[in-house]
């Protein structure tokens, strides 16, 4: 019987070298991609676990979800820095903010405005990737690729929103070739919309891959991916 701690210690464990190796495979290095723990599947006591065992950049999809960890008897205190990867409504723009890191997930300019009025109005810049729906699943937000390049011409408008990269979620359906495409097209978008941003704004990140994908995200140059249910495996 091994314990859940030692279980969540060797899912991450075997997640890391399967980064590292698919990092090698794409001729890059390991520490050129950051793994955020997606711990939205369980409580704060199996979230510990995953920080103890040395997982200190974790990802929630729900902003209560993650308001409520981050101030967990759990949690609150530790070095987490906490990124949401999720939906973010523009009522919760304002409480979120404080918390969170990193926001993967602007999808949209009436979003994006929220986060750049919440910002100015904190008095402390937000980090935040723009989400791209390259699958075109109807379901899924961000902004369409060919809306891209007139969002970033207009990055200065915002000035207490740091944009660092963008981020996608491979589609539904197709599996891995599917994937891979999805992939590939938000580093080709990347490099298209680049030059357009403003002086000192530059889109290095790229957040892509989950559990099923996250060795073909690192093939096409993921600089982050979010992985959960790997993680989790065996807890019970
Ligand atoms: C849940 C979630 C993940 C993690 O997915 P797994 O397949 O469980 O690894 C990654 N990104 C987003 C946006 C998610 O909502």
């Amino acid at each position: 019987m091994t314990d859940r701690s030692t279980l969540v210690r060797q899912n991450l464990q075997a997640v890391q070298s399967r980064i590292a190796d698919a990092a090698q495979r794409a001729g890059r290095a390991a520490d050129e991609v950051r793994l955020v723990g997606v711990t939205k599947y369980v409580d704060a006591d199996a979230t510990a676990l995953l920080a103890n065992a040395g997982c200190s950049t974790l990802g929630e999809s729900r902003p209560q979800q993650l308001w409520e960890k981050a101030d967990s008897p759990e949690l609150a205190g530790r070095s987490i820095e906490w990124h949401l990867i999720g939906h973010l409504q523009r009522n919760k723009v304002r409480q979120t903010l404080p918390h969170v890191a990193l926001l993967h997930s602007i999808d949209s300019l009436r979003l994006l405005k929220a986060v750049q009025q919440a910002a100015a109005a904190i008095g402390q810049p937000a980090r935040a990737l723009l989400e791209v729906n390259c699958s075109g699943d109807a379901e899924k937000h961000g902004f369409a690729p060919d809306e891209l390049d007139a969002v970033v011409g207009s990055l200065a408008e915002y000035p207490d929103v740091e944009i660092h990269g963008l981020m996608t979620m491979a589609a539904r359906e197709g599996g891995a070739d599917q994937a891979r495409n999805n992939f590939a097209l938000l580093r080709e978008l990347r490099e298209r919309v680049a030059p357009n941003a403003p002086d000192g704004v530059s889109l290095t990140e790229l957040s892509m891959g989950m559990s099923g994908d996250f060795e073909e995200a690192i093939a096409e140059g993921a600089t982050m991916v979010r992985v959960g249910s790997t993680l989790w495996e065996g807890l019970r």
